[in-house]
């Protein structure tokens, strides 16, 4: 699945947020939008730009009517002109610059472990961090597009762990006491505070799963039903988790083969 990585800068408060985003991602003044820029200012459209996919690279499409709202490479774009976006493009829509970043090359993907449907695949992009918290059973997932602003306080009695990257590593922590929540990498109980993961890491905690999975590599599907985890495409004939062997008569893929 394609993903796209963004940096938007607001050049009136000097806030800079960065998050991988799956395409397509939709832009504007609206609350729908995956970005939302300055709800206030009604020069913005509610939905402004897209960013689209063509022939599996990002495009962006100028959804704006009026006249020189949307700016890209020194110029302004007219209404609906798709143009392609490589890896350090930038656009200006008004008071915020949104410049695309290197490709995420992780994406954490929540799966329930009660039935293991997907809850959500999430890139995770240098600067930005995706966020689990809740308490017992029930567990919000949310992107952070700026680790300043998590409000730890907030968090503190609540069972919370974190990816993000650490420098260039990326890395996972646990925020709650350890004796409250406890964390398995790959099996393994976590006692660390902070540990740097690798590709096809698989973490549990009651009833939820996070798998990293490196992004725009095959993965086969464990075919055991209750396992399902993640494995490398063309590494391995058992199961990295529960043993069960692979490449059976059907095969479940995720991402290209
Ligand atoms: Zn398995």
């Amino acid at each position: 699945m394609p993903t796209v990585a963004i940096e938007v800068v607001n050049h009136r408060t000097a806030e800079t947020m960065r998050r991988g985003y799956m395409l397509p991602v939709r832009i504007g003044r609206g609350a729908t939008c995956d970005i939302q820029l300055d709800p206030e200012n009604r020069a913005i459209s509610r939905l402004h730009v897209e960013i689209g996919e063509e022939d599996g690279k990002p495009v962006l499409i100028n959804r704006a009517l009026n006249q020189n709202a949307t700016h890209y490479r020194g110029r302004s774009l007219k209404a609906s002109e798709r143009v392609p976006l490589e890896t350090g493009d930038s656009f200006r829509i008004f008071d915020f610059e949104l410049k695309v970043l290197e490709p995420a090359q992780l994406m954490v993907l929540a799966v329930d472990r009660a039935d293991l449907r997907p809850r959500g695949e999430f890139p995770l992009v240098p600067g930005g961090a995706l966020l689990a918290y809740g308490d017992g059973h029930r567990l919000a997932i949310e992107q952070v597009a700026n680790l300043a602003r998590i409000d730890a306080t907030r968090l503190a009695d609540k069972l919370a762990l974190i990816f993000y990257y650490d420098e260039s590593e990326p890395t996972f922590a646990v925020l709650s006491n350890p004796e409250r929540l406890q964390v398995y990498l790959d099996r393994g109980f976590v006692q660390q505070d902070a540990l740097y993961l690798q590709p096809l890491d698989t973490i549990e905690l009651g009833d939820h799963r996070f798998e990293v999975h490196p992004v725009g590599q095959p993965a086969i599907v464990c075919e055991n039903p209750t396992c399902q985890v993640l494995n490398e495409y063309d590494r391995g004939d058992n199961c990295r988790l529960c043993g069960t062997r692979l490449f059976g008569a059907t095969r479940i893929v995720r991402g290209k083969t």
